[in-house]
C-alpha cells in the first residue's frame, strides 16, 4: 500500500483553540475559586442562549444530568421511563440511578432513534416519562414522540448528550421536552478537559431545583432540604468551555461539511450510508452499516484507517440490565451488528477525508 496515511479515530488535543483554553485554566488557576463560581454562572447563561433555552444548570456529567432531570420531575421507585436501547448506556443508567426502571423500545430501522409505534406499545400504567436520544448528533423523531406524550400525560426528557446545536425541524434541542440534558466529556462535539455536565430548560423551576439537587439538595447553607447529589461542573471545566463554546457553530460546520463528502464519495455496494432525516443534525459520529462488520473494519485498519463500533451492544442486554426484564429489541439486536462509525471530527482534514473515502471505496462487496 503506498499510501501510509493513518487516520486516528478521534483526537482530542486543542486546536484553534488551545491559546484561549489555556488562557481560561489559567485565570482559574489564579481566581482562588473553583466550584461554583463565576465561571460557571457565566457558562450557564452563555450555554443557555446558545441552546435557545431560558436557563441552562452545569452539572458533574451527562449522565447526572438525565438522573437529576428525572429526580426533579419526582419520578423515581415505581415509575417508568421509556428510552432507546441503542445508545451509550448511560441514558439507562441514569433512569435507574434515579430509582425508576428503565423501559426499552425499539428503534426505526433506518433513522436508529426511538421508533413511535414501539414506543405506544411500550407505554404502562407505571410510565412517566420518555427520554429519547438524540443520537449520534441526529433528533430523535420528536413530532410523534411529543404527541404520544401529550396524549399520555408524560414528560418528555431530552439526551442531548450528542447534539450540541442540533435542531428537529428548526426546534433547538432541549426546547421541545421538558429539559434536555447535555454531557461536555471530552469527545463529545463540545468536549470540557474532563468530566461536565449541563441541564437546559425553559421551565424556571425545574431549573432551580436542579441547582437544589446538585448541591446536596441545600436551600441555604448547612441546610440539606432533600437528599441531593453532589454533582457540579467545576469552576475549571467551565471556564475551558466558555472559550470553546464561542468556536462551536464552526466545528459543527466542518463536520456536516465532512459527512457531506462522506455522503457524496462512499459509494460502494459493500457500506449502506444512512440518509440525513434533517438538516439540523450536528454529526457527533458518522456510522455506516455493513452486514460485514468485522471485515469492513479489518479493511480500513489496513488502510490506516481507525474506526469504533456504537455501539455493541443493545442496552436491554447488558449484564446490569438483566435484573430488570428488559424487553427485546430485535432493530437493536441487528443494528449493533452491523455499525462502525467512520472518523469524524473538525480537525480531520480534506486528505484525511479523502483517505477514508478511498479505503471505503476500495471495499469489495462479500462474493467478488
Ligand atoms: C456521553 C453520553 C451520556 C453520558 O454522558 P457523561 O457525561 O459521559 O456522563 C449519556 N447519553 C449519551 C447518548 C451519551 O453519548
Amino acid at each position: 500500500m503506498s499510501d501510509t496515511r493513518h487516520v486516528v479515530f478521534n483526537a482530542l488535543r486543542p486546536t484553534d483553540d488551545a491559546e484561549a483554553v489555556k488562557a481560561a485554566i489559567g485565570r482559574v488557576v489564579d481566581s482562588g475559586w473553583y466550584i461554583l463560581g463565576p465561571e460557571v454562572e457565566a457558562f450557564e447563561s452563555e450555554f443557555a442562549a446558545a441552546c435557545g433555552t431560558a436557563h441552562a444548570v452545569g452539572v458533574g456529567t451527562g449522565t447526572d444530568a438525565i438522573t437529576l432531570i428525572v429526580r426533579a420531575l419526582d419520578i423515581g421507585p415505581g415509575d417508568e421511563v421509556i428510552t432507546p436501547p441503542l445508545s451509550a448506556a448511560y441514558s439507562a443508567l441514569a433512569v435507574m440511578m434515579a430509582g425508576a426502571r428503565p423501559v426499552f423500545a425499539d428503534i426505526d430501522p433506518e433513522r436508529l432513534t426511538l421508533d413511535p409505534a414501539a414506543v405506544e406499545a411500550a407505554i404502562t400504567p407505571r410510565t412517566r416519562a420518555l427520554l429519547p436520544v438524540h443520537l449520534y448528533g441526529q433528533a430523535a423523531d420528536m413530532t410523534p414522540l411529543l404527541a404520544i406524550a401529550k396524549r399520555h400525560n408524560l414528560a418528555v426528557i431530552e439526551d442531548a448528550a450528542q447534539a450540541h446545536l442540533c435542531t428537529s425541524e428548526g426546534r433547538p434541542v432541549g426546547t421541545m421536552g421538558v429539559a434536555g440534558a447535555f454531557s461536555f466529556y471530552p469527545t463529545k462535539n463540545l468536549g470540557a478537559l474532563g468530566d461536565g455536565g449541563a441541564v437546559a430548560t425553559n421551565d424556571a423551576a425545574l431549573a432551580t431545583r436542579i441547582k437544589r439537587l446538585r448541591n446536596g439538595g441545600q436551600t441555604t447553607r448547612y441546610r440539606h432540604e432533600e437528599a441531593g447529589a453532589n454533582s457540579r461542573l467545576d469552576e475549571l471545566q467551565a471556564a475551558i468551555l466558555r472559550a470553546r463554546l464561542p468556536r462551536l457553530p464552526a466545528w459543527t460546520d466542518r463536520r456536516r461539511t465532512i459527512a457531506a463528502a462522506y455522503r457524496a464519495g462512499i459509494r460502494t455496494p459493500a457500506l449502506h450510508v444512512p440518509r440525513e432525516f434533517d438538516n439540523g443534525h450536528v454529526y457527533h459520529l458518522f456510522p455506516i452499516r455493513t452486514a460485514n462488520r468485522a471485515e469492513a473494519q479489518a479493511h480500513f485498519t489496513a488502510h490506516g484507517i481507525e474506526t469504533l463500533i456504537h455501539y455493541p451492544v443493545p442496552i436491554p442486554r447488558q449484564p446490569a440490565l438483566a435484573a430488570t426484564n428488559p424487553a427485546q429489541c430485535p432493530v437493536a439486536d441487528r443494528v449493533c451488528d452491523e455499525v462502525l462509525s467512520l472518523p469524524m471530527y473538525p480537525s480531520l482534514t480534506d486528505a484525511d477525508v479523502a483517505a477514508v473515502i478511498a479505503a471505503a471505496s476500495a471495499l469489495q462487496p462479500v462474493g467478488r
